[in-house]
């Protein structure tokens, strides 16, 4: 049994001194550090570091050279362990628009490599499918010729791999689809790459939307006589936001405005692809060409293909750029991706009974350790 003490420990709503964490692969307690007994456990000093729950990236292609969409099992295994290095334990590898076949191939992979016994880095908690239904006219760089309608079928026949998908409600056939996978239950239903006005958007989340696919980005804007869909999933309080908060995508000065809104429901994503963790050059996203230069990555014609963000990155952007306590920042890419995927009982906080899914951090979010289902993470 292990036990970190000396820490300040990260709950979900506090922050707590004195305390030390026993756990095995699940959190056994929280005790008084004055009971620690060094006889009974393998002590490990955080030196006065945050000990905070593993984080969850819902929203990631790629990383370190790799992509989800190329469906390579080994491909999955280097994003899973490159990743765990910067605090995340547990992650939706993201398909984009590509063409069918492929998509399939990857959620083969997927299912391959989430079944594996032996452990390969942040788990895999299914796939995030976020392409091929949605809207030609807000494609961002999904590549146009792979778009379809939506298929609520497909969606329901892939249930057991894919924890979420993007939609376009507005498209024909939305509204099926939507209402389809919504009765069906098990797959998170995300509004995404739309064009849809704010009551088409309304409308969606009748159906069931309960999701919304990187806020602000590829979507309808918020303004004050036509609120589109940002407006739509900021007011409703049944639907969650996803955001890339690596001050490029979305300014800054708005992470303090969008979590007063959504509060437990905002969901910080990376959208990262896979120049994440590399120099800066030429790289492929969907398949086009992809330019990355520190931490932009465009299309050739300047569309935003993508991030580099590392998901603590984001933790710390956001800590950085609100009033917001350390526990609700790293909350936001924790406990609500967590819950968002209905994964909450066994991850996402530091909490007895839920799987030992543990990071020690430094005031910067700084990722010095990765405990995974109780094992530290080294390569
Ligand atoms: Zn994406």
């Amino acid at each position: 049994m292990k036990c970190i003490t000396n820490c300040q420990l990260v709950l979900e709503k506090e922050v707590l001194n004195g305390k030390a964490v026993v756990f095995d692969e699940k959190i056994e307690k929280i005790i008084d550090e004055k009971d620690v007994d060094p006889n009974l456990y393998e002590v490990i000093d955080a030196n006065g570091k945050y000990v905070a729950p593993g984080l969850v990236d819902i929203h990631i292609h790629g990383y370190l050279g790799e992509d989800a969409s190329d469906g390579s099992a080994d491909g999955l295994k280097v994003m899973a362990s490159g990743i765990a290095k910067n605090g995340v334990t547990s992650w939706c590898p993201t398909t984009m628009t590509i063409a069918m076949e492929d998509i399939k191939t990857a959620f083969d992979t997927a299912r391959k490599v989430k079944a594996e016994t032996e452990p390969y880095g942040a788990k895999i908690l299914g796939i995030n499918c976020e392409g091929p239904f949605v809207n030609p006219s807000k494609k961002g760089a999904q590549p146009e010729e792979y778009i379809l309608p939506p298929d609520g079928d497909f969606i329901i026949e892939n249930a057991d791999i894919v924890k979420l998908f993007t939609v376009a409600p507005e498209m024909e056939g939305g509204e099926e689809c939507i209402k389809k996978v919504y009765e069906d239950g098990r797959v998170l239903i995300s509004m995404g790459h739309t064009n849809a006005s704010f009551d088409e958007a309304n409308k969606g989340i009748e159906w069931g939307v309960r999701h919304t696919t990187h806020l602000f980005n590829a979507m309808t804007s918020l303004l004050h006589r036509n609120p589109g869909v940002v407006g739509a999933a900021l007011s409703d309080e049944k639907v969650s936001c996803e955001l890339i908060a690596d001050t490029f995508h979305v300014n800054a000065g708005l992470y303090k405005m969008v979590h007063k809104l959504k509060g437990e429901k905002l969901c910080l994503i990376t959208d990262c692809m896979r120049a994440g963790g590399m120099p800066d050059g030429n790289y492929t996203l969907g398949g086009q060409p992809v330019v990355k230069t520190g931490i932009q990555c465009l299309l050739e014609d300047g569309t935003i293909a993508g991030s580099v963000l590392k998901l603590n990155e984001g933790v710390r952007n956001l800590y950085k750029n609100t009033e917001l306590s350390v526990a609700e920042a790293v909350a936001c890419a924790s406990i609500n991706p967590a819950r968002a995927v209905g994964e909450d009982k066994n991850i996402g906080s530091i909490e007895v009974g839920k799987l030992a899914d543990i990071i020690i951090c430094d005031d910067d979010f700084n990722v010095e350790k990765t405990f995974i289902n109780g094992k530290e993470w080294k390569e």
